[in-house]
């Protein structure tokens, strides 16, 4: 069965509250100072989400960074063979306080040209590197509209210690520049506001839940906006301390949890009705909403 939420003659979604799932491409050794003498794993790990995707006859988006379209060109053609987006995630995984308006555009267009360069067509999204579009880097929102592009995913609308943008609307809403931002899903747990489909929460949250927060969100006509990186289903990877972890053995362990369920997760998420869509087809719906 095509699983994938297909978009009407009138630009609407057949699925109005898709799974807007989404792969992280990044290579965690280039976090890390001497990174690269461990062991390649990005391309086993994006041929395990391309199965995934194949398997339910679903398009997704993968975020990627500059620098791993330049080391595997031939990964990027087939994805972008295999009908699913490229959107940009920087160029060296550079948090936006880190840059300017200027180092910003500068970074993009070669984060672009890097994509295209491998064939990838088309690249309107961009999504920060680690949350880090909030109220203080806004000024990105008139930097991907002069470039061109369409949409961001980059807010985590709530404020925690190390990012998120406090007071910001959980739904889809366009910038003032006209750029659509669609944010992380989050949801209330344990005093903590989380979001309950990326990364490492999915992993560490019992699956049940997972599906009654889905469930919540499909009965209100709302998206599921969700990631995973390569290493959050790698049970093969070397055992080495994760960067932004500030040196926690707690926390590192964590990034090792239950990678072996993320796909049968995965697998059970869309067997219980969640349609998985490209942000810009989504896009193109949000666009067809608002006339
Ligand atoms: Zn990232």
């Amino acid at each position: 069965m095509d699983s994938a939420a297909q978009i009407r003659d009138d630009g609407t979604l057949a699925e109005p509250s898709p799974f807007l799932f989404s792969v992280y491409l990044e290579d965690v050794r280039s976090l890390l100072p001497d990174g690269h003498g461990y062991a390649e794993r990005v391309p086993p790990n994006v041929e395990a989400y391309l199965g995934f995707l194949e398997r339910h006859g679903a398009r997704a988006t993968f975020f990627t960074v500059g620098d791993v379209a330049r080391r595997y060109p031939a990964l990027i053609r087939r994805i972008a063979e295999a009908g699913h987006e490229l959107a940009c995630h920087t160029s060296d995984h550079t948090p936006l306080e880190r840059l300017d308006p200027d180092l910003f555009r500068q970074d993009i267009e070669r984060n672009r040209a890097d994509l295209e360069r491998a064939g990838a067509s088309e690249v309107t999204g961009f999504r920060a590197p680690i949350f880090s579009l909030t109220e203080r880097t806004a000024w990105a929102y008139d930097v991907l509209r002069d470039l061109g592009f369409r949409y961001s995913s980059s807010v985590l609308p709530h404020a925690n210690p190390l990012y998120g943008w406090h007071g910001f609307e959980s739904t889809c809403a366009r910038h003032p520049s006209g750029i659509w931002e669609i944010p992380l899903s989050i949801s209330g747990l344990f005093g903590c506001k989380v979001p309950f489909a990326g990364g490492v929460y999915f992993r560490v949250l019992p699956g049940a839940l997972t599906h009654l927060l889905f469930r919540r969100r499909r009965r209100a006509g709302v998206p599921v906006v969700g990631y995973v990186h390569p290493y959050d289903i790698d049970t093969e990877q070397e055992r080495f301390m994760h960067p932004e972890l500030g040196g926690s053995r707690i926390l590192n362990a964590v990034m090792y949890h239950n990678r072996g369920r993320v796909l049968p997760r995965l697998d059970r998420l869309v067997a219980g009705g969640a349609r998985i869509c490209r942000y810009d087809t989504f896009v193109t719906a949000l666009d067809a909403r608002d006339g």
